[in-house]
């Protein structure tokens, strides 16, 4: 199922495109992909800064469009 929507994410505050992710911190809210990707390195113990570089080499790849 691919559903292609604009919202607001809680986490970060920014517009976002695409399909969500459910935030691992309470399971309910829908956060934008790049704070999904950063909760999931954050929970295999990466730095913050790694997560930069990550989602940089990720957008790098994906550009927004
Ligand atoms: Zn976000």
């Amino acid at each position: 199922m691919k559903e292609i929507t604009t919202a607001i994410c809680p986490k970060c505050g920014q517009e976002y495109t695409g399909r969500p992710a459910l935030s691992r911190e309470d399971g309910s809210t829908m956060i934008c992909p790049d704070c999904g990707t950063r909760e999931a390195l954050d929970s295999i113990g990466v730095s913050s800064e790694e997560q930069d570089k990550i989602i940089g080499i990720i957008h790098s790849h994906y550009p927004k469009a």
